[in-house]
């Protein structure tokens, strides 16, 4: 075993970090986790986190259970491998693919699978634009997405995705992809109320498909809150509005489930909690509570059907789609989560709990606004109280207030300067009281820090 002082030289000599300054990664060096259980893990200094963001939004069951690691260890010994390429498949795959049609919303009845969230948003890319084109819609091949929201880090993800970071790294977006303004009440409601600001924000939509001609818009993707760019819950009125104009134009209606999906609203998926009918989705992360890699991209029966029916060969998959293994994990995950009724305690009973929590913390003199729908929430710290603005330096202060966080044991993210929130979905009211602690600490001292 190598101390932790070696593990970082050699993570710093070796390793490049996703989305990091890998320089002064180096320079401060790399904190290395060696252990879950629950909804804490232990770094190799033998600090224990409360993790009050599941990993990446993913560790929805929580650490530590062992029964995921029995399932795979099970479906490893049977069958290891194997493809679902040569006209055939495994029995967890199947089982998968038939418990996620009973899961999803509507007729979401098939899926095609991926390793990950951002190989399902290139799946369906190029999926609805061959849906179209064998229909003789070639030209209908168009995607909107909206500027600041994320679906992965692949040319079609980065691309549907409208980070600008991202765009400026690698020559992005790909041809026909184009991007509205997102939903964000805070900085763009003006003196609208949320829910006139919804409709208006919208709208955007429909004049982005009149633009660019009905007949040239193939799908609109988005998240049902976006989760990356600071956890943007839309207002009610917003996707019921969006799912108007889209059967209005005959565009399919792409969710994004990668974050929403398995619970992290209180629902099993966001477009559930928000009420609108997805004709595709996608999905990954929760569906394994992050145990194991997997994606997948689910289509309405209208879909599939041409895909089936009119769509020839599927010149499209990967060596890993469908691995027996994950579908193994994924299917004891869900298991779990249905046999605990984790979504409805969430709905029922800590979700609520956590809200009000959370509301208080919105009293703390360094949040502007402390918004969250579910499991998923943001404060998003500002200089003025009164007022609904960023820091002038905007993405000066989220930073500071995520280490004295840590410093408290308590894992938030920061984006910009907004303080993100989604812990395991089995966080109990003692330990969203312990959240609340550590958080208000934390924000005490990143106020003194501004103050001083
Ligand atoms: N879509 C959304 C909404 C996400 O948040 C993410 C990842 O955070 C992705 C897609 C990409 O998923 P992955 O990182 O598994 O490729």
């Amino acid at each position: 075993t190598l101390d932790t002082r070696h593990l970082q030289q050699l993570d710093a000599a070796h390793h490049l970090h996703p989305f990091n300054d890998n320089a002064a990664l180096a320079k401060r060096g790399t904190r290395i986790l060696t252990r879950g259980e629950g909804c804490y893990v232990w770094d190799a200094d033998g600090n224990q986190l409360l993790d009050a963001f599941a990993g990446l939004w993913c560790v929805n069951i929580g650490y530590g259970r062992k029964e995921l690691g029995v399932a795979a260890a099970r479906q490893m010994e049977t069958l290891a491998y194997y493809n679902s390429f040569f006209q055939c498949t495994t029995e967890p795959t199947i089982a998968l693919a038939a418990k996620l049609a009973e899961l999803a919303p509507g007729d979401l009845n098939h899926a095609f699978f991926t390793n990950s969230g951002s190989e399902a948003n290139d799946t369906i890319l190029r999926l609805v634009r061959h849906f179209w084109a064998v229909q003789d819609q070639p030209r209908k091949n168009i995607f909107i997405g909206r500027h600041d929201g994320y679906h992965g880090t692949t040319m079609a993800g980065a691309s549907l995705g409208g980070m600008k970071g991202m765009h400026q790294q690698g020559g992005l977006p790909i041809p026909d992809i184009h991007h509205i303004d997102p939903p964000f009440w805070f900085i763009d409601g003006g003196d609208l109320s949320p829910d006139e600001y919804g409709l208006v924000a919208a709208r955007r939509l429909e004049d982005k498909i009149l633009e660019l001609g009905p007949e040239r818009v193939a799908a609109f993707i988005g998240e049902p809150i976006m989760g990356a760019i600071g956890v943007y819950i839309p207002p009610m009125t917003y996707w019921p509005e969006i799912e108007r104009i889209c059967r209005k134009y005959d565009v399919l209606l792409v969710a994004d489930e990668v974050i929403c999906g398995f619970g992290r609203t209180g629902e099993w998926f966001g477009s559930q909690y928000f009420g609108f009918q997805p004709d595709v989705m996608t999905i990954a992360k929760g569906i394994t509570s992050g145990y194991i890699p997997l994606g997948a991209a689910m289509f309405n029966d209208r879909v599939a059907w041409v895909l089936k029916e009119q769509g020839g060969e599927l010149a499209h998959g990967c060596t890993y789609s469908g691995h027996p293994v994950c579908a193994a994990v994924a299917l004891e995950n869900i298991r779990i989560m249905q046999d605990e009724k984790l979504v409805e305690t969430c709905r029922h009973d800590t979700a609520p709990y956590l809200a009000e929590r959370w509301a208080q913390l919105g009293e703390h003199k360094l949040v502007g606004e402390a918004r969250i729908a579910g499991m998923m929430g943001a404060l998003e710290l500002v200089p003025d109280k009164r007022q609904r603005r960023f820091f002038r330096e905007r993405g000066s202060v989220g930073g500071v207030c995520r280490d004295h966080a840590l410093a408290q044991g308590l894992i938030l993210r920061a984006t910009w300067d907004a303080m993100l929130l989604s812990p395991p979905l089995i966080i109990s009211r003692e330990q969203i009281d312990m959240l609340f602690a550590r958080t208000w600490k934390a924000l005490d001292a990143t106020a003194a820090g501004l103050a001083a």
